[in-house]
């Protein structure tokens, strides 16, 4: 039988491709091919950017207050559709449906930030910067951006992106994985639903080709993108090339820090969520611990034990606390880190390798796996895995640890474990990540803050939502005003007004 294919969605309504490329949907679960994308070509998202582009001056100057009203509408929506959402997640990527609903509320809180934007574009106001002079700024959209966004969060991540900078005015084409693009068209019906004008929102699914036309087009202003650090790197460096405002979020190496005073039982369950939910696949993922002096033995025991009770399973069978890897690729990619770092002397702990499902045998399953005694030259340290592979680093003191996250490459996102509130003070000082927990395993600031990392965890300056994301998506002007009284008379003066 002959598989759904999924339309674009430009100009508010859903729209055949013209190309024939098409690939196809896999549910990670069972390895079946579930429906099929078509892969948006140069044509395609011409269209697109046409409709953004018309719309725009409309959708500028409506009223912050009634685009504010519009979001409150989709929040509303989103929430009402939320299992929805959280199923085609859950289908489409593999996580379970709990975590899938979890990703959603916080991609909706996004949203709820973005519904207050009459407040968030208030500029500011200085009076008498002069005699009789005053100045003011204000935060003006740029037009029409674009956001490319990764397989891991179908909802969340483009949630980072597209409400913000719809609400600050903007129009928007979202290019979401095409792996996981059903939550992005879904979303896209409900905004318009919600009162959205057509051509304000477009999604176009699609691979390298759409990514680099839009990468290309002079209408495209700004570019937002979340992904793996290579590619990160290459939007980065084209999009600058083509003269467009660009934040490239990158992968991660994420380590947690466990000094000797810590709770271990609290420890070790926190690490369990954060190494293993999700199969291991967010950006945010704790997949390095680094632990200190006796730390290690003790911790070590409760992660193996708690490591060996997780159940695996389809997403959506509620027993479940970990689903399938993303594909077949990927799986085997995991394997192979797992083969390296045996290869290279770690000690494997917990082997998750050659897992089946009964009844999902061609499912694309790692179980969890744990190694200790890593060393920082080995593979399974050096590179992002981004699957269920847990590894522990042992080292003698603080300095030591403290040295050893700031020396990696990424700077996502870090953790500390300690009863110690001298020993947080200090880490939340010293190390050299975007954002830090201090007892918490996932820091994912909220909405209303920014989410970003450092070096090669992002490229750009400014971070995704709270005022970063506003910040990204204005442009600031300055006005300096002056009403001269009809008698007032001023004279040429060529030197510069000092006031
Ligand atoms: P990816 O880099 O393969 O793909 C991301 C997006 O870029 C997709 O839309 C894809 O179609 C497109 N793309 C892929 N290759 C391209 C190319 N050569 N040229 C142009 N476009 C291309 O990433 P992924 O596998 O979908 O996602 C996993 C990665 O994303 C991990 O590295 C993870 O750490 C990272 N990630 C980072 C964050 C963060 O906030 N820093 C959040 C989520 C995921």
């Amino acid at each position: 039988m002959s598989k759904q294919v999924l339309p674009l969605w430009i100009n508010g309504q859903r729209t055949e491709s013209t190309s024939l490329r098409r690939a196809d949907i896999i549910n990670p679960a069972s390895g079946e091919a579930i429906r099929q994308v078509p892969l948006a070509n140069r044509e395609d998202i011409e269209r697109a950017v046409a409709a953004a582009k018309a719309v725009f001056p409309l959708w500028r100057d409506t009223t912050p207050l009634r685009r504010g009203r519009i979001l409150n509408r989709f929040r509303e929506l989103l929430e009402a559709n939320r299992d929805e959402l959280a199923q085609l997640a859950s289908e489409e990527h593999g996580k379970t449906l709990a975590d899938a609903a979890g990703s959603v509320q916080r991609g909706i809180e996004v949203v709820e930030f973005a519904a207050g934007v009459p407040h968030l574009l208030k500029g500011e106001h200085s009076e008498n910067v002069g005699r009789g002079v005053d100045c003011y700024s204000m935060l003006q959209p740029v037009g029409v951006c674009a956001g490319i966004t990764p397989f891991n969060f179908p909802a969340m991540v483009p949630m980072w992106m597209f409400p913000i900078a719809i609400a600050c005015g903007n129009t928007f084409i979202l290019k979401p994985s095409e792996k996981v693009p059903s939550c992005s068209l879904r979303m896209a019906e409900l905004f318009k639903e919600a009162g959205l004008p057509d051509g304000v929102l477009n999604v176009v699914p699609g691979d390298k080709e759409a990514v680099d036309t839009l990468l290309a087009h002079p209408d495209v202003r700004a570019i937002s993108f979340v992904g793996s650090t290579p590619v990160a790197k290459y939007i980065y460096e084209t999009a600058a090339h083509y003269g467009k405002r660009v934040q490239a979020l990158g992968g991660a190496k994420n380590h947690a820090i466990v000094l000797p005073d810590a709770d271990f039982d609290f420890t070790a369950d926190a690490i369990m969520g954060a190494a293993y939910g999700s199969a291991g696949e967010r950006c945010m993922a704790i997949s390095t611990v680094v632990a200190v002096g006796e730390a290690g033995d003790a911790l070590v025991a409760k992660l193996k034990s708690k490591a060996e009770k997780l159940v695996v399973g389809p997403g959506h069978v509620a027993s479940s606390d970990m689903g399938p890897v993303i594909s077949a690729p990927h799986r085997d990619k995991i394997v192979g880190y797992i083969d390296s770092g045996v290869e290279q002397g770690a000690k494997l702990v917990v082997d998750g390798r050659g897992l089946k499902v009964a009844g999902y045998e061609n499912g694309y399953y790692v179980g969890p796996t744990l190694f200790d005694n890593v060393s920082t030259n080995m593979t399974i340290y050096k590179e992002e895995i981004f699957g269920p592979v847990l590894i522990v680093l042992r080292v003698n003191t603080y300095d030591e640890a403290i040295n050893m996250v700031n020396s990696n490459p990424y700077a996502n996102g870090t953790a500390l474990f300690t009863r110690s509130g001298g020993a947080a003070r200090r880490f939340q000082n010293e190390i050299e990540v975007g954002m830090v927990g201090i007892n918490v395993p996932i820091p994912v600031p909220m909405a209303f803050f920014s989410f970003g990392g450092w070096k090669s965890s992002l490229f750009g300056d400014l971070h995704m939502h709270g005022m970063e994301g506003v910040y990204f998506y204005t442009r600031t002007k300055v006005i300096t005003s002056r009403w001269p009284a009809s008698d007032e008379h001023v004279s040429p003066n060529l030197a510069m007004p000092t006031l």
